[in-house]
């Protein structure tokens, strides 16, 4: 098998170096094999520049393409800290958050990185003049730091992306609380859309045994997310009945978040915007489905303006659906919705919010949230143990991948500019080092009983788009 990295400046030594990896990888070395692989001092990545993020000045977001500020080229591979492995990156995944890095809304990520840079020695790494971008990877342990216990060479993993210092009492009831939590590879560096990529220890996951590279690469961030939001104590703990609300139910947050109200026994209302989605969400067993295009809500009159008709006319539209008010709402477009979905919530219901990306200043009629009763729940991705729960339905075989399409490590931009543009469903999977599609299932028994659930948000394969770089 021979692999082509597009985007290397300096293929030869890489190459034989990464072909090494490769071979051992796919050939099932033993992990004291793996584990004795040189590592490249340099690697290939998708990575953003500092000197560029000024670049946008003046560009509307929505002419701001990721292809100009993605860049697929060569970077250091950092030094190990302790309690960190480096990982060969099989595949990694398209998130939002590729998106804003790449178009440096709301803010460029270069400022958080260098404040990271002052908090420790180690720390300092992370403040480069560039930054390896990416928040999910799947992939094969290289090297253990000398403080990884739990860990070995050869292990295959998947990566979530929640990076605390454990030596903060802070991070020691919920880690999503700890004082200094960040987002690997959009808060940090060394991020996942690479061919390596260096990792806490405690970010790692085992790879579910019935997914291929790609498949196991695209869960970690959505899936937990999805699950701290609606399953964990600390979202919103639906329980069986609940009739939730669910925006954007076919995206990368929303798919995940459909399943685990089907699963967990709650009536999903799910709003799309095409008849294609629809389509999958009926595939998945959805009955309740609103076409939000085809309905043509107008929350807001103009720019300042709300029209609470149009709130009353979505709450309408539930009702004629399932019979009743939400229970909870799943949100995230944000200003758009955000004052609508507070208001179709049921008397005592629960709005849980992990986003605005329609934009974050939010507003919304106050009487009907406290004369209602109502909660509001801000959530951001998931502590260890919630991304661990949630790797686990996935390894179980009970809830399942969204991947859509799967670009080649070189079209990252392409596939962040779909994100952007909302062209896609679910998730978008990136080939790092996996030559090819299909690979990496060890577990084909349970593969075979889950397989047509893999292939619901599957459309053809990557796009021939020209990257322009
Ligand atoms: P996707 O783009 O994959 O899906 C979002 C979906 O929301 C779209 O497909 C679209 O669906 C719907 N949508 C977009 N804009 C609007 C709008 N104005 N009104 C109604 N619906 C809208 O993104 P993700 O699901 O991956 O992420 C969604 C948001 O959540 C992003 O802002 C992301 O950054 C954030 N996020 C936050 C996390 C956290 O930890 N805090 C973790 C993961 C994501 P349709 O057109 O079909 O209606």
């Amino acid at each position: 098998m021979t692999i082509v990295a597009e985007g290397s400046s300096a293929p030869f030594p890489y190459l034989s170096a990464v072909q090494q990896i490769l071979e051992a990888i796919v050939g099932g070395a033993s992990g004291a094999d793996i584990g004795a692989l040189p590592i490249p001092d340099h690697y290939r990545a998708a990575h953003v520049l500092r000197d560029e993020q000024e670049v946008w000045a003046g560009v509307a977001s929505a002419d701001k393409d990721p292809r100009r500020t993605l860049h697929v080229g060569d970077v250091p591979t950092p030094e190990l800290a302790p309690d960190e492995v480096v990982l060969a990156v099989m595949a990694s995944s398209i998130n939002f958050n590729t998106v804003w890095t790449t178009i440096f809304e709301p803010v460029s990520t270069f400022g958080p990185l260098a404040r990271l840079g002052r908090e420790s020695q180690w720390a300092k790494r992370h403040d480069q003049p560039y930054q390896v971008i990416g928040s999910d990877a799947s992939g094969v342990v290289l090297r253990v730091g000398s403080a990884v216990r739990n860990w070995s060479p050869g292990d295959r993993v998947t990566v979530h992306c929640n990076h605390v210092d454990d030596q903060d009492p802070t991070a020691h009831d919920d880690s999503m609380l700890a004082a200094n939590q960040r987002i690997w590879g959009y808060e940090t560096n060394f991020g996942g859309l690479a061919d390596l990529s260096v990792v806490k220890a405690n970010q790692l996951m085992p790879k579910p045994a019935h997914l291929t590279w790609e498949e196991a690469a695209v869960n970690a961030l959505c899936n937990s997310t999805s699950y701290r939001m609606l399953v964990s104590p600390n979202g919103a703990q639906m329980k069986q009945g609940d009739v939730v609300l669910i925006w954007g139910a076919t995206g990368g947050i929303g798919a995940y978040a459909t399943q685990y109200v089907l699963n967990g026994g709650g009536i999903p209302v799910c709003v799309v915007s095409s008849e294609d989605k629809a389509g999958i969400l009926r595939d998945l067993g959805v009955e309740a489905i609103i076409d939000r295009r085809a309905a043509g809500y107008r929350f807001w009159k103009d720019e300042h303006t709300h029209d609470e008709g149009e709130w009353r006319r979505l709450g309408k539209d539930i009702r004629a659906l399932v019979g009743e008010d939400p229970d909870i709402v799943f949100e995230h477009p944000g200003r758009s919705t955000f004052a609508a979905s507070m208001y179709v919530a049921k008397r005592g219901g629960t709005v849980v919010s992990c986003a605005a990306t329609s934009g974050f200043m939010l507003e919304f009629d106050n009487r009907h949230f406290w004369m209602r009763l109502k909660r509001l729940i801000g959530s951001h991705f998931a502590n260890y143990r919630e991304a661990w729960e949630a790797n686990r339905l996935i390894a179980k075989g009970m809830i399942h991948p969204v991947l859509s399409q799967v670009f080649p490590l070189v079209e990252a931009g392409e596939a962040a500019r779909q994100v952007h543009h909302n062209l896609h469903e679910g998730k978008i999977g990136v080939l790092c080092l996996a030559p090819e599609e299909g690979l990496g299932v060890d577990d084909h028994e349970l593969r075979e009983r889950v397989e047509p659930k893999l292939h619901l948000f599957r459309r053809s394969s990557a796009s021939n788009v020209s990257v322009i770089d």
